[in-house]
Parts: C-alpha cells; sequence; structure tokens
C-alpha cells in the first residue's frame, strides 16, 4: 500500500463511495451487521439522483427533480418507504390523455394512444415481440442467453427498422424507449434493451402508469428515503467529500477524498460506473472492468415543470397525461403533489431531445418546454407561476440520467465486470442491479446485495 500524505486520516471497516439509495442502504446493513463504515458523499447532500423541490409551505408540497415514482414489483422500494415512514398516492390519471401528431392533438381514455389501427397493431405486435424475446434473458447473466451475440450486434433502432413498418408505430416507439431509456434507440444495445424490460418484468410494466413504474409517489418526495436513511448513519456520513482516488491491494484500500485518507478493509463504490471510471486506482482495474466503464454512458434528461396556482386542466376533463411525436419535449404528466395544490406540469426532454436542448440557452428551452404545454392543454399552460428544470446530464457527480446503458457489444464483452468485486472493492448502484436495473429499486437491491458480499467477505 502507498504510503499517503493526508492531514487526516480516518480508518473504517468498510468505506462507501457514494450516499445515493445504493450507497446509503448499503452502509445501513454494515452498520446493523456490526461493522464500522463511513460513507463519502461528493454532494452537500445524500439522495444522488432523486432531489427533492418545494412548491409550497406544507411538508406535501414537494415535487422531485430526478427519481420519483414507485410501482408494482418494486417490493424494496415500497419495504423501505414503510420501514421508514413513508406513505405514497397514487400519480394522478383521472382524465383523458392527449397524443400530439401530425399538428393535430388528439384525446383518448384509457392506456391505448390514438395512433390509428395499423400502427397500434404494429406497437402490440413489437411490444409482444421484445417481451418475448427478453423472456429468454437471465438478468444475473444476459450475456449468456442464446441470443445474446446476435442481440448484441444490433441497436434498438435497427430492430424497429426491420420489425416495425409504419411511420407512426416506429415513432410510438421511438418515444417509448427515450421514455425509459432517455436515450435515442439508436445509442442501445437490443441485448441491453431486453435486458432492461427483463428486469422491469416487461415493457409495459416499463411504460404503464396504473400497473406500471410510474403508478406511485412518495408523500413528501422521494428523497425522503435517502434523508432518513442519512439520519440513521449520523457522523458516518461525510458530505462534500468527493473521493478521487483508490488505492488497493489484498490488505484493504486507501480512499483520498481532498484532504481526507479513509483506510478501510473493504470499500464499496456506489456511483454511476462511468464515473466509477473517472477515479483514478492504484493498481490499475482490469481491462474488462476499465471497458465497462469505458462504454456506459448515461442517459440525458431534463426534467422541466411548470407550477400552476392550480391543476386546472383537470377541470377540463384532461389527466396532464400527454404524448408529443412533435417534441421536443415528449412525454407530459400531471405531477402535483397529493391534494392537487399547486397545479404541475412535468415535461421530459429525453435523449437526443435534451442533449439538442443542452446546446440551447435555458430561456430557449423553456419556451419550447411552455410551446409544447400550450399546443397540448391550450392558452393558461403559456403562464406558469412557476418554471424550474433540472439537466441531469450537467451534473458532474451524475453525469446523466436516468441510468446508464451499454451499446452494441458492451453486455457480452464487458457485462462480467458490472459486479465482480476486485479484491476489497465492490461495486453498487442501480446500473449493477439485476431487478428494476436504472430504478431506485434497483439500487436498493445492489446496495443489499454488496453490502451482504462484503458482509460475507468480512465473516
Ligand atoms: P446515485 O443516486 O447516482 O448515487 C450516487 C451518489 O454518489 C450520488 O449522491 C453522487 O453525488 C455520489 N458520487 C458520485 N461521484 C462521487 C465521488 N467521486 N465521490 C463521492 N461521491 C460521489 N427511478 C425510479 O425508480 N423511478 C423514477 O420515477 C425515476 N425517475 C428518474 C428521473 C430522473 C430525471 C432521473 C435522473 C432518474 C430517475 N430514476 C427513477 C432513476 C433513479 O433516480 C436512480 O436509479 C437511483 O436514484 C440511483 O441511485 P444510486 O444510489 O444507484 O445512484
Amino acid at each position: 500500500m502507498l504510503a499517503r500524505m493526508a492531514e487526516k486520516t480516518l480508518a473504517a471497516d468498510v468505506a462507501v463511495v457514494g450516499a445515493g439509495l445504493a450507497g446509503l442502504v448499503a452502509a445501513r446493513d454494515l452498520v446493523r451487521a456490526g461493522l464500522d463504515v463511513v460513507v463519502l458523499e461528493a454532494r452537500d447532500r445524500v439522495g444522488g439522483r432523486t432531489l427533492n423541490e418545494p412548491v409550497g409551505p406544507a411538508a406535501d408540497q414537494v415535487v422531485e427533480l430526478g427519481g420519483e415514482w414507485l410501482g408494482p414489483t418494486q417490493e424494496r422500494v415500497a419495504a423501505l418507504a414503510r420501514e421508514l415512514g413513508l406513505e405514497t398516492f397514487a400519480t394522478h390519471t383521472a382524465g383523458d390523455n392527449l397524443l400530439e401528431r401530425d399538428g393535430r392533438i388528439l384525446r383518448y381514455s384509457g392506456t391505448i394512444p390514438s395512433l390509428g389501427p395499423l400502427p397500434l397493431v404494429e406497437v402490440g405486435i413489437a411490444m409482444a415481440r421484445l417481451n418475448r424475446l427478453a423472456r429468454t434473458i437471465d438478468v444475473a447473466a444476459p450475456w449468456t442467453a442464446p441470443l445474446a451475440a446476435k442481440a448484441d450486434e444490433q441497436t434498438v433502432a435497427s430492430w424497429i427498422r426491420r420489425n416495425v413498418r409504419t411511420r407512426a408505430a416506429r415513432e410510438a416507439l421511438r418515444i417509448a424507449v427515450e421514455a425509459v431509456w432517455s436515450a435515442d434507440p439508436a445509442d442501445v444495445s437490443l441485448l441491453h434493451a431486453l435486458f432492461y424490460i427483463r428486469s422491469g418484468g416487461s415493457f409495459e410494466r416499463l411504460l404503464d402508469t396504473e400497473g406500471g413504474a410510474q403508478q406511485d409517489r412518495v408523500v413528501g418526495g422521494s428523497q425522503l428515503l435517502s434523508l432518513r436513511l442519512a439520519e440513521q448513519l449520523g457522523e458516518r456520513l461525510r458530505l462534500q467529500t468527493p473521493v478521487t482516488q483508490v488505492v488497493h491491494d489484498s490488505r484493504g484500500v486507501e480512499l483520498t477524498a481532498g484532504a481526507l485518507c479513509v483506510r478501510a478493509r473493504r470499500a464499496i463504490v456506489a456511483i454511476p460506473p462511468t464515473l466509477a471510471g473517472r477515479l483514478r486506482y492504484e493498481p490499475a482495474l482490469p481491462a474488462v472492468r476499465d471497458g465497462l466503464t469505458q462504454r456506459m454512458a448515461m442517459g440525458a434528461v431534463i426534467k422541466c415543470m411548470a407550477i400552476y396556482d392550480e391543476p386546472f386542466w383537470r377541470a377540463e376533463g384532461m389527466s396532464g397525461h400527454a404524448t408529443s411525436l412533435t417534441g421536443p419535449a415528449a412525454v407530459f404528466y400531471d405531477n402535483s403533489p397529493p391534494g392537487g395544490s399547486p397545479g404541475v406540469l412535468l415535461a421530459f426532454l429525453e435523449g437526443r431531445a435534451a442533449r439538442a436542448a443542452l446546446r440551447q440557452t435555458t430561456t430557449l428551452r423553456q419556451a419550447l418546454v411552455l410551446d409544447g404545454l400550450t399546443r397540448l392543454f391550450g392558452p393558461r399552460a403559456r403562464h406558469p407561476a412557476r418554471y424550474v428544470e433540472k439537466a441531469w446530464s450537467e451534473e458532474p457527480f451524475s453525469g446523466g440520467g436516468y441510468a446508464g446503458y451499454l451499446p452494441p457489444g458492451a453486455l457480452t464483452d464487458h457485462g462480467a465486470a458490472l459486479r465482480a468485486a476486485i479484491g476489497p472493492l465492490h461495486w453498487a448502484g442501480t446500473e449493477t442491479a439485476t431487478i428494476w436495473n436504472g430504478y431506485m429499486d434497483g439500487a436498493i437491491q445492489s446496495g443489499e446485495r454488496a453490502a451482504r458480499e462484503v458482509a460475507g467477505a468480512l465473516g
């Protein structure tokens, strides 16, 4: 182990890098196992890709600028919410949904948009085929699936081009892919997409509100999960402590964060793989791990919210949920807090649209989002009382969102490095999850798994 010049040195059994849900859950479990833990967090807050934004004086008048929804089968996040005394409420869905297409706004009820009969059938068949292919995947080792090599040679875009003929169906699938991965279909390996679908259950479950991943919300905002976990950790947690260097050997690790050096027997690195790849390792990590961190890109998403005195669209029979094939914002939700005051419309800029918007001024992209809201919900949408947005690609300690995704070739060649410990180094974070990969639930699963690995290794 290299001798360090540090102003302050700490010693612990386990050092956790990152106080998002994954790192905090790992730390909680290790403390419960009787181990001495220190958590190093770069930001001045916990929660990582979850972030509450108050929209009124009451404790429940909160919206989320990052991860937000919970859904059926996300048992870990539901259990954690219960354990921490948090309540959930249903995402608002009553009323007609909207589809903007070819300069027209179409209202529809239920989950089936008015795409026209042939495109609708095509979308249904395409989703059923993707679900069927996804069922052949072992989420713990997607690269072993019989179709792995073939599926990892192509992007979701090339699959759509070969399997879907009508323009409207292709467009609808593009928007569905962007809504799930915050990446363009041309960016994402088909194998990665199939793994992700399997990991969440089905394509519909990833997309749906009722019965799907957008079904419920946490009263007071999802960041409360992390804030409450952090309270339990007390002084074990150190904010504003970005780790830059990891020295490791068979005896343990030394992490450097500014003037602080932390020595531990094991470390859990609970940050997105691409950011983990930017740390300096001594000795350097094996090529398969380094290659993984080079290839796993973060999605691009700007979460935009227009806040109104009241949810006026509800009185006009609209749910607030809309899809626009025109863009640039393509997917919209009613994101009002419980009780509907204030009224909040949420618009997502995702994938290519987000990357284009990042090249614009915030004033211009706000104007484009408000244009879209006005086309969909009428002139009252033009003048919100307040407008907030969060561009996750501009967050140095996230690098983007919702999560990391893999381009062709990466999962077959580098997937095995996602979770494999390297000496005293263990990996957590939603990108390493097998269930609900990319979601808060997956982050929790990964933290629990990494804590088990470490507790097992330390006896
Ligand atoms: P992170 O939350 O990224 O935590 C990593 C932590 O490590 C951060 O706190 C970071 O500051 C810290 N860190 C980074 N680098 C360093 C360093 N060098 N040293 C020390 N600390 C460091 N999920 C859902 O389930 N439902 C949703 O509705 C949903 N919507 C989303 C919407 C958006 C806009 C975004 C961005 C994400 C969304 N997600 C959603 C995804 C969800 O937020 C994430 O899957 C989850 O929060 C990831 O948790 P994590 O602990 O794995 O990583």
